[in-house]
């Protein structure tokens, strides 16, 4: 299952880009980051360190 990060949330500090053991996190444009789907292999670390728990398992 694929993490998701809600972009209401993200202040775009990337710490998660660093955790991710996928390389799934990458920053966009408007300066927050955003998971790749495709990449992500639901380990959670990434979560588990945002400070501002904007990242979250994607509903179904
Ligand atoms: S750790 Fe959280 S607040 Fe920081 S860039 Fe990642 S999702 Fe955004
Ligand atoms: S859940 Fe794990 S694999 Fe998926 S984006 Fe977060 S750190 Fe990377």
């Amino acid at each position: 299952m694929a993490y998701k990060i809600d972009p209401a949330k993200c202040i775009g500090c990337h710490t998660c880009m660093g955790v991710c053991p996928a390389m799934a996190i990458s920053d966009s444009p408007d300066g927050k980051c955003v998971i790749d789907p495709t990449k992500c292999m639901g380990c959670g670390t990434c979560a588990a360190v945002c400070p501002m728990a904007a990242i979250a398992p994607e509903a179904k």
